[in-house]
């Protein structure tokens, strides 16, 4: 048996940043990984993703470069030549973390690990043990059990696919669903989006996705919705979807499953820990990240909540500081997480929405400014895509429980606000900020129409 001071499991975005920062304070840590060193993000998730909107991007970028004046229009896209050189770069990411971690003389076990007891902890044939261990094993995509359902792609096969699919069904609400559906649009596919509700993305605030809505239809993103997919069946290639209304979507080339993700937790032996789990599979855990059994940690996407890279990060090193680096009380509050989606257009926001600021805090202790402006940048663009700014403001001083934005540049502006909005600004700390001109940004600073939240 080998002795740690530190048992890793999972070499994701939550482990390494754990690993490595207990190891920076001297701890004697191991690391396991199953897979590919990185995990969902680095892999299959934010990266891969990201310069997939990068691309489709690019692509309304050059239409309105001719709006603009230069003798140029959309082209193909050699759709393998961006495949090869984002594997290229991923596997470069991926030698940058075992770098790192080998730097950080961080022991890493490329292996499947499993508890065998609390404290103990089987992979590749060797046992290991440490008074401290942190589960970092994160989830896997969701597959509808219907007839079919192998028929159906998920996130993990996306980006996998060597062809540009051209006539897609993405079934899901959740951001990874209007992420894929918006950037295959723009890229040049025929998208329909199957809801099972009436909207998406059923966390954010009601304007956000509304304007999102309206703007992927304008894009020509086909959205059905009440739609309980039933069965898929495929002939010559093709994919014929029954939509559980009696209708069917036919002749897709793919389908994309976007309908939410399992926690890893059924692999883990995790009922050799005594760990309490939530109904979903996910760790309970307090707010140091402790597990029902004293020494055994959860962060990131196994504690199932706001299921983001920056957050499995900041929790795993908040823990390391604490436990190696005598940081007492070092913590992550999960409130006033920014968060970005890479929609067409994307999506900025942090805080309430109004629909939670509402329920929090009462209908009658909640003002809404709110402005919807055309960006500068579309002036003589044919496509004419909004902007949408939202502040949640509560009390006589107005200060700010919300920020929301969708529109050009909202993936970048987000960043500082959070900032603000976590300092405690308020309204007249954004009024009496001078703006910056010409800008989007701008009238985040320069808001005047205030109304009662909407109940
Ligand atoms: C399509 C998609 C897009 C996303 N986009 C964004 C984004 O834009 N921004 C953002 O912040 N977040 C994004 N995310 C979410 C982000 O990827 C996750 O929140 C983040 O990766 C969670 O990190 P983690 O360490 O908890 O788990 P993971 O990164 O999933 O890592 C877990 C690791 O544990 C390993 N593992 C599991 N079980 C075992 C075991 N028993 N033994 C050994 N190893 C094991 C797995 O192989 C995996 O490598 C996206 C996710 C997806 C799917």
């Amino acid at each position: 048996m080998k002795h740690y001071d530190l048992l890793v499991i999972g070499g994701g975005s939550g482990g390494v940043a754990t690993a490595n920062r207990a190891a920076s304070y001297g701890a004697r840590v191991a690391l396991f990984e199953a897979g590919r060193m990185g995990g969902t993000c680095v892999n299959v998730g934010c990266v891969p993703k990201k310069i997939m909107w990068t691309a489709a991007s690019l692509n309304h970028a050059v239409e309105e470069a001719a709006d603009y004046g230069f003798d140029t229009h959309p082209g193909q896209l050699d759709w393998p030549a961006l495949k090869s050189r984002r594997d290229a770069y991923i596997k470069r990411l991926n030698a940058g973390y075992e770098k790192g971690l080998g730097n950080n003389k961080v022991d890493t076990v490329r292996a499947h690990a499993r508890f065998v007891e609390p404290k103990v902890v089987e992979a590749d044939g060797q046992r290991f043990s440490a008074e401290r261990i942190v589960i970092a094993v994160g989830g896997r995509p969701r597959i509808p059990e219907i007839p079919g359902a192998q028929y159906g792609i998920t996130s993990d096969g996306f980006f996998e696919l060597e062809t540009q699919p051209r006539r897609v069904a993405v079934v899901g609400a959740g951001y990874t669903a209007v992420e894929f559906s918006g950037l295959l649009r723009a890229l040049g596919a025929e998208v329909t989006l199957l809801v099972r509700r009436d909207h998406f993305l059923h966390h954010f605030d009601k304007t956000l996705r509304d304007e999102l809505m309206t703007q992927m239809e304008a894009d020509g993103v086909k959205c059905i919705k009440h739609v309980n997919v039933m069965d898929v069946e495929r002939s010559d290639g093709k994919l014929r979807i029954e939509l559980g209304t009696g209708d069917f979507l036919e002749d897709c080339d793919t389908l994309i499953w976007a309908i939410g993700r399992i926690p890893n937790t059924d692999r883990v032996g995790i009922e050799n820990t005594g760990v309490g789990l939530q109904a979903d599979g996910s760790i309970s855990v307090d707010r140091f990240q402790e597990t029902s059994i004293p020494g055994l940690y959860a962060i990131g996407d196994v504690v199932g909540q706001f299921e983001l890279t920056p957050v499995a990060i900041a929790a795993g090193r908040r823990l390391a500081d604490r436990l190696f680096g005598g940081q007492e009380g070092r913590d992550l509050p999960y409130e006033n997480i920014p968060s970005v989606i890479f929609s067409h257009p994307p999506i900025g926001t942090v805080g309430l929405s109004e629909e939670q600021a509402v329920e929090k805090l009462g209908a009658e202790n909640v003002t809404v400014y709110e402005t919807r402006f055309t960006p500068m940048y579309y002036a003589f663009a044919t496509r004419k895509p909004t902007c949408t700014m939202k502040l949640i403001v509560t009390g006589p001083e107005e200060h700010i429980v919300g920020c929301h934005i969708i529109g050009l540049g909202a993936d970048e502006m987000l960043q500082g606000f959070a900032v603000a909005v976590r300092m405690g600004a308020t309204k007249r700390d954004f009024d009496d900020t001078v703006a910056i001109h010409p800008t989007g940004a701008e009238e985040m600073v320069t808001m005047r129409n205030a109304r009662a939240a909407l109940v």
